[in-house]
């Protein structure tokens, strides 16, 4: 299952057809929206997102697609509360850098795109809105050249994958002499170079807390990626506070990501990205872990440098 999963998020200037690009690759992974005629979506459900014209909450969702499991998490598009976009980007192996055929890269992008690559993230580039009237898509990709180059990105970070694609109309390519009726060659793109989650799967459970939420039914619930071992609905489990205080209380509710919704699931593996309820205290940036082995996961501090996945 671990080398089945890809674990993503999108970087993406408002308007270059994140959401867009989303639901394509959702409808081709056979996920139809229950009510096509409610337009209200994934990734701009917040208000205060959508007030703001800006992401804040990372929300998540799962794409099931040829045997391979895809989690997009979303990423915060401009500043940086509290670390969220370190977070966030540490749960991921590669991200998609969005980015409009006619517009080009825009200031925006820039700060989570450096973050990226400052993680040793290395992006594929996807360059959409390809069926723009005037789209220069090869120019654009000069500018997201420069741009990388700009940031500083190794060698191997500026050696990116590109596809180009019109998430309208649903189509994604890998080359522009090589069109394509669907977004299948994305799909292999994200396939092929992005590497499945690291983390041992026999040693002892390790998440990582990235997000909060309040459930008027399972009260709070934590969001984060599994970084070794694996956890199981009703079992008992370690809070590591961010003082180091450990307390022990049980999973009430596991839920896992399938397309859009969140299902609740029995167990719960290596590399995946789960939600948790039955932790009261629970906060951002700490660790559950095995209850007869917790081991911290390191908290995770505003610019730090390194990323390990361990
Ligand atoms: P987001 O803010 O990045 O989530 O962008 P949206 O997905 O909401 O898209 C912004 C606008 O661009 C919408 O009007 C989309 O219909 C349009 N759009 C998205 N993808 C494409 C595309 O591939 N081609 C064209 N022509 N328009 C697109």
């Amino acid at each position: 299952m671990q080398e089945k999963i890809r674990n993503i998020a999108i970087i993406a200037h408002v308007d270059h057809g994140k959401t867009t690009l989303v639901d394509a690759m959702l409808k081709q992974s056979g996920v139809f929206r229950e009510n096509e005629a409610i337009t209200e979506r994934v990734m701009d459900s917040n208000d205060l997102e959508k007030e703001r014209g800006i992401t804040i909450l990372a929300k998540n969702l799962s794409i099931h697609h040829g045997g391979y499991k895809i989690n997009i998490v979303d990423t915060p598009g401009h500043a940086d509360f509290g670390g969220e976009v370190e977070r966030v980007l540490k749960m991921v192996d590669s991200v998609l850098l969005l980015v409009d055929a006619l517009d080009g890269p825009m200031p925006q992008t820039r700060f989570v795109l450096k973050k990226s690559l400052d993680l040793g993230l290395k992006p594929i580039v996807v360059i959409n809105k390809v069926d723009r009237p005037g789209a220069r898509p090869a120019e654009v990709v000069d500018m997201v050249f420069d741009l990388f180059c700009e940031l500083q990105a190794s060698d191997a970070q500026l050696d990116f994958a590109i596809c180009y694609t019109s998430a309208k109309m649903g189509y994604a390519m890998r080359e522009m002499e090589h069109p394509s009726e669907n977004m299948e060659p994305l799909f292999e793109l994200i396939k092929e170079n992005v590497h499945p989650p690291e983390g041992d799967a026999a040693a002892p459970f390790q998440l990582l807390v990235t997000n909060i939420d309040y459930n008027d039914y399972i009260g709070r619930i934590a969001t984060g990626k599994i970084f070794n071992g694996k956890v199981s609905s009703g079992e008992t489990v370690a809070l590591i506070k961010r003082d180091g205080t450990i307390s022990k209380a049980r999973v009430t509710k596991l839920l896992g990501y399938e397309g859009l919704k969140q299902v609740e699931i029995a167990e719960a593996f290596t590399g995946d990205i789960v939600t948790i309820a039955g932790f009261t205290e629970v906060g951002i940036g700490e660790s559950l872990a095995a209850a007869d082995n917790p081991i911290p996961l390191p908290y995770v501090a505003i610019d730090e440098p390194t990323l390990s996945m361990n």
